[in-house]
């Protein structure tokens, strides 16, 4: 039997998929070599910089999305999350991967004005220069509306009697686009100042983001869900209780969530993206209605289980880090990915099939009997123990009857004892 792509080694894997033609040979290569940021690029990025830090990249396989497998790269220092992630990926194979539906990519960037001495005043001024105030953002970079994109709309929001925020929309086209958008709201602001009876307090996009929303779905036969002891229509029933249980509980909620951004994030940083805005715009999107409540929802229909996942994804495929970083380019080509909409699609895909792993476990075998097992090299670091002592630790921790940081010392105490 031929071995599985988990069963192989480092280098094993990345001939296997320069046979595939998912690696190029240049970029097996850079994988190879282990290369990462150099110093003096380090500290072109960031203040104060004293080392670069590492973090392990692997890859989720064969995420169908939209009748197209991708191999997605995912950087975390977690165990089992890319385990999870794969094997969310398989089971939706059955049901013929994941689809998605993305109807727009709009930033939101905002002038929050505050003093106002006549509110209706301003909102009829404001209303009045629209039109310009839109050539000025656009103007004050050109090259977004050249690419087809730029400032699209603005609306006027009142916060209170006195304070009000005026949004400006902008298609960011393939950036994340927080940087173009500052600058387009700093020269409608400049404008805007001396003619205004208020202040403006601040300019500065937005990272709540309902006008960049992407959805997955997938519908899965029940009998794909079965396990070897209970059967896949009462797997399904339990996936979609706890799917109702993340609604009704923030306590749930949270967790559930974590669990889908764990693969999202993972992919994020592979992607060079800034993922400190994609997490906060999440959860921001999950408390939309004054209720903290899981992103996903799965329910049985039709003899199938449906899961969809709904969420902002201010994702970018050019700009920003993507560059900089060495490996932005070739995890880009990995994964066969062209475009900012497709990185949006692919990444909120592998968000659910995360969910789908990790619903399973839960109301099947439970999360640490997976977890412990994929969590054990860990321990065995935690422990002590050296790169050459990581395997046969874990190997006699995987029979042991706690699986704890004193049996883990006690164990690689023993193994010592032998050499
Ligand atoms: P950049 O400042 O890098 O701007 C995008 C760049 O991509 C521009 O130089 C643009 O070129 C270039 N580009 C090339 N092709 C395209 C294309 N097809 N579509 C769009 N742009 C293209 O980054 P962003 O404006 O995207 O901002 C992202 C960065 O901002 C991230 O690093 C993020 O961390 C950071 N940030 C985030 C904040 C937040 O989230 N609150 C706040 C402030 C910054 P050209 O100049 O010719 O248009």
């Amino acid at each position: 039997m031929p071995k599985k792509f988990y069963q192989l080694s480092r280098l094993e894997r990345l001939a296997a998929l320069q046979t595939e033609k998912t690696l190029t040979t240049g970029d097996a290569a850079f994988f190879r070599a282990g290369k990462s940021l150099t110093q003096q690029r380090a500290g072109q990025l960031i203040e104060n910089q004293l080392t670069t830090f590492s973090l392990p990249e692997g890859m989720a396989r064969q995420l169908l999305v939209n009748g197209k497998y991708y191999q997605v790269p995912m950087v975390t220092e977690e165990p089992s999350v890319i385990a999870a992630a794969s094997n969310g990926a398989k089971l939706a194979v059955a049901g013929g991967g994941f689809t998605t539906n993305q109807p727009q990519r709009l930033l939101i960037g905002q002038i929050i004005i505050i003093d106002i001495a006549d509110m209706k005043k301003l909102q009829l001024q404001l209303e009045k220069s629209k039109t310009a105030l839109l050539k000025i953002a656009n103007a004050a970079h050109p090259s977004l509306q050249q690419r087809g994109g730029g400032a699209k709309w603005l609306r006027l929001r009142p916060l209170s009697q006195q304070e009000l925020s005026l949004d400006l929309a902008v298609d960011v086209q393939q950036a994340m686009g927080a940087n173009m958008i500052n600058t387009m709201l700093e020269a409608v602001a400049a404008e805007l100042r001396p003619h205004l009876q208020a202040t403006i307090l601040m300019s500065i996009l937005s990272n709540h983001g309902p006008d960049n929303l992407v959805t997955a779905k997938v519908a899965l036969p029940l009998a794909a869900l079965s396990t070897a002891k209970i059967n896949g229509t009462l797997v399904a029933s339990k996936i979609a209780a706890a799917s109702r249980i993340a609604q009704l509980d923030p306590y749930r909620a949270v967790t559930h969530n974590k669990g889908i951004m764990n693969g999202i994030t993972a992919a994020a940083l592979a992607f060079g993206n800034d993922f400190r805005a994609i997490e906060s715009a999440a959860h921001a999107f999950a408390v939309r209605n004054g209720q903290y409540r899981g992103l996903s929802q799965w329910q049985v229909q039709a003899k199938t289980l449906q899961g969809e996942l709904t969420l902002p994804l201010p994702v970018g495929f050019v700009g920003g880090a993507t560059k900089a970083l060495p490996a932005v380019k070739p995890n880009q080509r990995l994964a066969h990915i062209d475009s900012a909409e497709e990185l949006m699609q692919v990444l909120c895909a592998l968000g659910l099939a995360q969910n789908l792993a990790a619903l399973k476990a839960l109301v099947t075998t439970g999360i640490q009997q997976g977890h412990m097992a994929l969590q054990v090299k860990s321990l065995a670091i935690s422990a002590g123990a050296s790169t050459d002592e990581v395997l046969p630790l874990s190997n006699a921790l995987k029979h042991a009857k706690t699986l704890d940081l004193t049996t883990a010392k006690q164990l690689l105490h023993a193994l010592r004892q032998q050499r």
